[in-house]
């Protein structure tokens, strides 16, 4: 080895005995952050509230997700990556800002100048070149030395376990708050990836206008969301739950409450469940004769908060003929692999997209 090779080699090794190495799930719906060595330490909706004139950020997380719906009109409250794009930059640097300063909060503040943490992360599929660079950019004016950019769907993969190095079919689908990420890897690299802008948000919107139509209520997105976490399913099997919601009647105008089945849900939620289940299909056919023995033997693993949804494994079974099982912790599949990636650098340099120094 070059003596300037194993140099770097050790500066950082030494660098990272002292630093907190971070692995960052940067979600349309959920941020998540993992400090090497400790765990999960900040789990927050990725949200940002401020100010719409002066621009000010006013509240990240979840007191910014507390404000959708209740703003006054000079304050919005959005997720800066709605739909799996950086709808608006400065939001997203400010949240990535915030986070990685967290993470520095408490920490070993009597050594004079900590070294800065390395940062693996992970961004959705359909993040184009110019907004990766922006991304990496952003975490590294945050304070990071080194930003690595990972694919959410390896990331997901490697945390739910799959064997990505394998000379084998493994496929992926991650189900989140703006995106269903469906790839299918195979020697720690993508082979098919296709980003679908239909996955939980959309179920949120299909429940709000499935009440508007059958009980005339308006319903705010909030609302929905939790009627849709509390007794939602998309299989018939699941037992009937009910739920009762309040809104406005759009008759007379006054509060009013409706009590809401799981029955009623699914018939809300299936067109955007079909057409999840329609690219999955899609997905299948495309995979090379070579690749699709071993997705027929190993079934689809399903991560992201979507997964939860009872039911959804029976439903996409049924509907692509193969086994399908749910990752084990689906909402932190994508943090975890991202943060195994902290402790195998050949893996990374292997399945990062971009990355390095500036
Ligand atoms: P992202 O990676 O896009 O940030 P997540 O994987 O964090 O998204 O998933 C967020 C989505 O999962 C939201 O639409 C949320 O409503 C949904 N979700 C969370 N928990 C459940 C649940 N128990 N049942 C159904 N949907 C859920
Ligand atoms: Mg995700």
């Amino acid at each position: 080895m070059p003596p300037d090779v194993s140099g770097a080699f050790m500066l950082d090794f030494l660098f990272g005995l002292f630093s907190h190495d971070l692995a960052i799930d940067l979600g349309t719906a959920n941020t998540l952050v993992f400090i090497r060595g400790k765990g999960i330490a900040i789990r927050e909706p990725s949200v940002v509230a401020r100010h719409k004139k002066t621009k000010k950020i006013l509240a990240i997380g979840s007191e910014a997700k507390k404000m959708i719906g209740k703003t006054p009109t000079q304050i919005e409250a959005f997720r800066p990556l709605k739909d799996g794009v950086i709808a608006d930059f400065d939001a997203t640097e400010a949240m990535l800002h915030h986070y990685i300063g967290m993470t520095h909060e408490g920490g070993s503040s009597f050594i004079p100048k900590i070294p800065r943490p390395r940062v693996v992360l992970g961004i959705p599929s359909g993040v184009t070149e110019v907004e990766r660079r922006a991304v990496q950019e952003a975490a590294l004016s945050a304070g990071a030395r080194v930003a690595y950019l990972i694919e959410e769907p390896m990331a997901a993969a490697i945390g739910a376990k799959l064997p990505i190095e394998s000379p084998c079919g493994n496929m992926i689908v991650d189900i989140g708050g703006g995106t269903t990420e469906i790839a299918v890897i195979s020697l720690g690299g993508i082979v098919i990836n296709r980003s679908l802008r239909i996955a939980g948000d959309e179920l949120d919107e299909a429940i709000v206008s499935y009440v508007r139509l059958k009980h005339s209520l308006l319903l705010g997105i909030p609302s929905a969301e939790m009627a849709k976490i509390t007794i939602g399913s998309v299989h018939h099997s699941v037992t009937e739950k009910h739920y009762v919601v309040r809104g406005r009647d759009l008759e007379n105008g006054l509060p009013k409450s409706v009590k809401l089945s799981s029955s009623e849900l699914r018939e809300a939620m299936a067109p955007v469940i079909n057409q999840i289940i329609e690219a999955i299909d899609e997905t299948v056919e495309e995979i090379p004769p070579e690749l699709v023995g071993d997705v027929l033997e190993q079934g689809i693993a399903l991560a992201g908060g979507g997964s939860l949804m009872p039911g959804i494994d029976r439903v996409i079974a049924e509907a692509a003929r193969m086994p399908v099982w749910v990752a084990e912790d689906p909402l932190t599949c994508v943090v975890r692999g991202a943060a195994r990636l902290l402790d195998d650098k050949k893996l990374l340099d292997r399945v990062r997209v971009t990355g390095g120094l500036r």
